[in-house]
């Protein structure tokens, strides 16, 4: 069985093009963003696009509802919380969460649907606003075989790679540990690049040495740039990266795991947040090392100022 009819639920840097990617392969998308203008304009532009006023009333009708909000609390509110998807959907009916939250609350999520007899998938996404207009994210997807062979298709819509990763919780622990290793990755970049700043390096050459040896990985392709040259608007928020590096590391205490390098990055990204970068691409870390880019200069100029780490990045988070 396959949902055609689905609500979808928070349409920010991520959902609008899941949405309207699940529209262009035929599914009817019932849209609800809090900032109604956002559902108007992917109607306006998708013939099988309608709005609704609340995500009960969107869940309602369609009978399968997808998430796609910031945290835990975003999370609870739109599917549990007063005019929420529970109120919309019954026995039998599907919730997707594609958000990025603690294996713990999707359990918890999991469990309180469950009550009503609702499915409920927990299923992040990795793949920046890039791969969320291709069609192209990896999606990890916990809970029970029926749910997921049901989302399947949906899932096809809005993805390349679709793991069932196995029982509830599991997408979001595998999406926790993907995020953290990315973001320890991307902090220990700017740390390099802030380096190479400062020993007057050519960051062009320094970056092709890199590249072509075992150094290179995704954030060398996909945010060296954007470090280099201060280019910030987010395509996935530091503010976001942050959220995910402190539920990995609380898991991890939770199984007896110590986290010392996530430790680390947490204490790096916690600083650029508290420097007001939370709402910046997160490859602002940089900030936080003392890798500030240098207007207007080039990729080969060296830093006369010869940039100093900020001893403050080692701090612990707060
Ligand atoms: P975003 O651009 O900040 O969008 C957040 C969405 O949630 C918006 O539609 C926003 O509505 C809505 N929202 C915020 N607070 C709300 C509330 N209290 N009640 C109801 N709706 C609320 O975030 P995003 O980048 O799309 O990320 C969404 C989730 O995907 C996060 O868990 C993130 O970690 C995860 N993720 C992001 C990326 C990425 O690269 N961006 C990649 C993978 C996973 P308004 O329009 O009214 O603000």
């Amino acid at each position: 069985m396959s949902d055609r009819k689905v609500a979808f639920l928070g349409l920010g840097i991520m959902g609008a093009p899941m949405a309207a990617n699940l529209a262009r392969a035929g599914v009817e998308v019932v849209a609800w963003n809090r900032t109604r203008e956002k559902a108007d304009a992917l109607a306006a532009e998708h013939a099988n696009v309608s709005v609704a006023d609340t995500p009960a009333e969107a869940s309602k009708l369609a009978g399968a509802a997808i998430s796609m909000v910031p945290d835990v609390p975003e999370v609870e509110e739109v599917l549990l919380g007063p005019g929420g998807a529970v109120e919309g959907l019954g026995e039998g009916d599907l919730a997707i969460d594609m958000s990025t939250i603690s294996p713990t609350a999707s359990r918890s999520i999991g469990e309180r649907l469950g009550e009503s007899r609702i499915a409920f998938l927990d299923s992040p996404v990795t793949g920046s606003r890039p791969k969320a207009e291709a069609g192209t994210l990896t999606i990890m997807a916990g809970g029970p075989e029926h749910a997921f062979e049901r989302a399947r298709p949906l899932f096809e819509a809005m993805g390349e790679l679709v793991v069932h990763a196995g029982p509830q919780g599991h997408g979001s622990m595998i999406k926790l540990i993907n995020n953290t290793l990315a973001a320890v990755n991307a902090a220990g970049l700017a740390e390099g690049l802030a380096l190479a700043r400062a020993a007057g390096l050519d960051t062009d050459r320094t970056l092709e040495v890199v590249a072509s040896g075992s150094g290179n990985s995704a954030m060398v392709e996909l945010k060296a740039q954007p470090m280099l040259e201060g280019e910030f608007d987010p395509l996935f928020k530091l503010e976001h990266m942050l959220k995910d590096v402190r539920y990995m590391i609380t898991e991890a205490q939770a199984l007896g795991v110590e986290p010392r390098v996530a430790d680390t990055a947490r204490g790096l990204y916690s600083q650029a947040s508290e420097n007001g970068l939370g709402e910046r691409d997160f490859a602002a870390v940089i900030e936080a090392v003392g890798g500030a880019p240098q207007r207007g200069a080039g990729g080969a100029q060296p830093d006369p100022r010869g940039a100093q780490p900020d001893p403050r990045g080692a701090q612990p988070d707060r």
